[in-house]
């Protein structure tokens, strides 16, 4: 199943997206302004799926929003997780980084509030705070059932369904903190969508992720390249701290990244930032 947040006639509500993305049938959700979670919540808490008998919308005459507008906090996400990006990137953002790759992952947030849907506007936040503004496609893991200490043996228990996530990234300030989390978190870095699709109909592990910038190929890998896999990214992040429904977990970027071209090449206003995972859908913004 696919499940969106949309507005339509001014009111924001949540729907089941038909298998051809075409239409969205608007469910009976009592706390609709906090997007897809309620449902998600209710789903953990063992809730049958809603059903609805309203009529459905094609989703062109509805705007859409991000599936989570409001992350319930922090979005967790990872980086260097995909092997050819890990080489990419081995010249600048992880120079100089001699911990050894394959113990750990690292793990960084991005805040809640900088989440935007498919279609919204990315602003680049002027040449006097980053002149560096880079794109990163990721498959992002949405958690159900909460937990703590999951083992990787149950995590895929825990994954409620994926959506798609724009890790938009500021490389000067990324690297001129010790923490990456500033250069990730400018508002509007946080393109999602344009749904969830459910784990029962997506397999996260087998999947394509491709990029494309002004519709030039950029970005083109699978989650089999994953260095840290998901079951493996959930058992490390829930090391006692408790994950909760709605979560979101962004995997990873495949090489292809701006920083990673020679010479590198960053986004300006204008420019269009298209992601394709294959069993989601497309997650598409301009840059201005
Ligand atoms: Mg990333």
């Amino acid at each position: 199943m696919r499940f969106a947040t949309f507005v339509h006639q001014g009111q924001r509500q949540v729907g089941l997206v038909s298998p051809d993305g075409q239409t969205v049938t608007p469910l009976d959700l009592a706390d609709a302004q906090r997007g897809v979670l309620p449902l998600i919540e209710a789903h953990a808490a063992g809730a049958p799926w809603p059903v609805s008998t309203r009529a459905a919308l094609p989703v062109n005459s509805v705007r859409l929003e991000a599936p989570l507008p409001l992350p319930r906090r922090n979005l967790w996400c990872v980086g260097r997780n995909y092997h050819e990006h890990a080489k990419e990137l081995q010249g600048s953002v992880f120079k100089g980084n001699n911990a050894n790759p394959a113990a750990w992952p690292i793990v960084f947030t991005k805040v809640p509030e900088c989440v935007i849907a498919n279609g919204d506007e990315v602003r680049l936040p002027g040449e006097a705070v980053s002149v560096q503004i880079d794109y990163e496609a990721e498959l992002a893991v949405v958690i159900g059932q909460g937990g703590k200490n999951i083992g990787r043996e149950s995590a895929m228990d825990h994954v409620f369904g994926y959506t798609i996530v724009n890790d938009v990234t500021a490389r000067d300030v990324q690297m001129r903190h010790q923490q990456w989390d500033m250069g990730k978190s400018f508002d509007t870095f946080c393109p999602m969508g344009p749904w969830i699709v459910t784990a029962d109909e997506l397999d996260g592990q087998h999947t394509r992720v491709r990029c494309w910038v002004n519709g030039a190929a950029r970005q083109d890998g699978r989650t089999e390249d994953l260095i840290f896999d998901i079951p493996t990214l959930i058992e490390t992040i829930s090391r006692g701290i408790t994950l909760y429904p709605g979560d979101v977990i962004a995997t990873g970027t495949p090489a292809g990244v701006g920083m990673g071209l020679n010479p590198p090449s960053f986004l300006k206003s204008g420019d269009v930032v298209r992601i394709e995972i294959d069993g989601i859908g497309t997650l598409e913004n301009q840059f201005v």
